[in-house]
Parts: structure tokens; sequence; C-alpha cells
């Protein structure tokens, strides 16, 4: 039987591994902004934004406007930020093993319902 729910590690993986196969730009949504939440729980240095003119992710994947993106504040000047387009935030989050970090608010993704749920 096809698995209903996916853990935030699933969702992580298939967020950067596969093109909108097995993830929705929704999960994908959800996926990165859960980990956000687990790592950094009052948002001091990671955000989510929705771009407002074209950027460049740090590995040079172009953000377009309107796209949403990861910031990362590495200092507290302002403009000094990395940005991650949200496969590479996938993948970042993926390898920083977040998915093992205490839960912060939803624990899986509803594949049937498309959206997130708190328990297998
Ligand atoms: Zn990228």
């Amino acid at each position: 039987m096809k698995e209903l729910t996916r853990s935030l590690r699933e969702s992580l993986w298939n967020g950067f591994t596969s093109d909108g196969m097995y993830t929705s730009e929704k999960e994908l949504s959800w996926a990165v902004n859960d980990a956000i939440q687990r790592t950094d729980i009052y948002g001091l240095r990671w955000r989510t934004v929705t771009a407002r003119k074209i950027h460049e992710c740090e590995a040079g994947h172009i953000i377009h406007e309107g796209d949403q993106y990861v910031s990362y504040a590495y200092n507290d000047a302002w403009g000094q930020d990395l940005k991650f387009c949200m496969k590479c935030s996938a993948m970042l989050f993926y390898f920083m093993k977040t998915y093992e970090f205490p839960i912060a608010i939803f624990s899986h993704w509803d594949t049937v319902k498309n959206e997130p749920k708190h328990d297998k």
C-alpha cells in the first residue's frame, strides 16, 4: 500500500532529489519552514522570504520575483545574508539532520490531504 504520510526527513530528501515528482511546492515549503522552526524557533538567523526582485542562491540558482527562498543572517549588518533557494534549503536542512531535532509544530506530511499533520 502506498504510504499516506511522509516524515520531515523524507519530505526534505524528496524536496531536492526530485523535480516535483514526489513533492509539491506546498510540501517543500512546509518541510523547509518546519526545519527552520526546529533549528531556530525564534527566527533569529533563518527565515523564509518572498523575493521582491530576482536573486541568485548561493549555488547559482535563479530565485525569481515572488519565489520563496531562505535567508540566513550570518552577521547583524543589514543586507548581509546568505540566500538559498527552496531546493538548496531542503538539502541543507536534510544534511543538518533537522529531522532529528525536537518537533516544533508538525511531524509529518499527509500526502492525501496535501497538508502537514501531527502524527503518523
Ligand atoms: Zn539553489
